[in-house]
């Protein structure tokens, strides 16, 4: 695995290996990697010749009292597995190689950039569409590959590659989740022990609403309702949303069909955590 920090030298490499015939997957991430981000790996093995991945902790898509400072970083054994996993380049620049002094340019995806996370996290999603677009300009992948978990970046990501043109395909990885349904994340590491066990929750709720509706409801205040039932189960998890929607748009629907997008995010204490499911999909 080529290990690289420089945009310049990454170019390069990729360059070579396009040139070489070979077909580029790119697989971003901000560390502390877990199984859910190896699916995503594998995937881009699968798939493609020459599998570069990033690991960048992007400050721009925290809020000023997010946890940007203390957010888990275990470059040292994520190194490993990316290597073992046959990943041919990694590359894990420094905030100031992503983001030049002065550099006051941002891509906001209007609508869908503030809805679920972005309503709730305000600018999050203009952090990550802007250093998503800085790493496609970088890697100039064919395929890149982001995991369902994170749903709404989904939709901000392939509205951003749809409206500016970007030449790459969006390719999406199923959520991996731990033996009891929790989604796995690299803030789990942040949750004590009764945290883990509230976690659940999620999933749970989840799954409930999923019954609910392969049992015949489709009334979205109604499922909804049954999620915020299971979540007023465990009282000190504290629900951010939960939401009935269309997955391209991130905007509500009075009724579910087959596709439509469940989605949640609760705090478990201080950790904010979020899920979501496609209606038997
Ligand atoms: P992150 O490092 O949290 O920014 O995530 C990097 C990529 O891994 C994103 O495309 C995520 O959607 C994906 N990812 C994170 N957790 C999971 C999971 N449990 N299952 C599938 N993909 C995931």
């Amino acid at each position: 695995m080529i290990n690289v920090t420089a945009i310049l030298e990454t170019r390069a490499n990729v360059r070579a290996a396009r040139q070489a015939g070979k077909k580029i997957g790119f697989v971003p991430t901000m560390g502390a990697l877990h199984d859910g981000h190896m699916a995503l790996v594998r995937e881009a093995k699968r798939r493609c010749d020459f599998v570069a991945a990033s690991i960048f902790v992007n400050p721009t898509q925290f809020g000023p009292n997010e946890d940007f400072a203390r957010y888990p970083r275990t470059f040292d054994a994520d190194q490993w597995k990316l290597e073992a996993e046959g990943v041919d380049l990694l590359f894990a620049p420094s905030v100031e190689e992503m983001y030049p002094a002065g550099a006051t340019t941002f891509i906001n995806v209007d609508g869908i950039g503030d809805r679920l996370d972005g309503r709730s996290r305000p600018g999050h999603f203009r952090g990550v569409a802007t250093v998503v677009a800085k790493l496609f300009h970088i890697m100039d992948p064919d395929i890149a590959f982001f995991g369902q978990k994170d749903a709404a970046q989904l939709a901000v990501i392939k509205r951003m590659v749809r409206d500016l043109m970007l030449p790459v395909e969006i390719a999406v990885v199923p959520i991996v989740r731990e033996k009891d349904g929790l989604a796995m994340s690299s803030r789990n590491t942040y949750l004590s022990p009764e945290e883990r066990r509230q976690a659940t929750v999620l999933s749970r709720a989840l799954r409930k609403v999923e019954k609910s509706y392969l049992n015949g409801e489709q009334d979205s205040a109604h499922l909804i309702s049954v999620a915020r039932k299971v979540f007023s189960e465990e009282p000190s998890v504290k629900v951010d949303y939960v939401e009935v929607i269309e997955a391209d748009t991130l905007e509500a629907v009075p009724s579910a069909k087959n596709g439509t997008l469940v989605a949640v995010a609760a705090f478990i204490g201080k950790t904010r955590l979020i899920d979501n499911l496609l209606l038997n999909a």
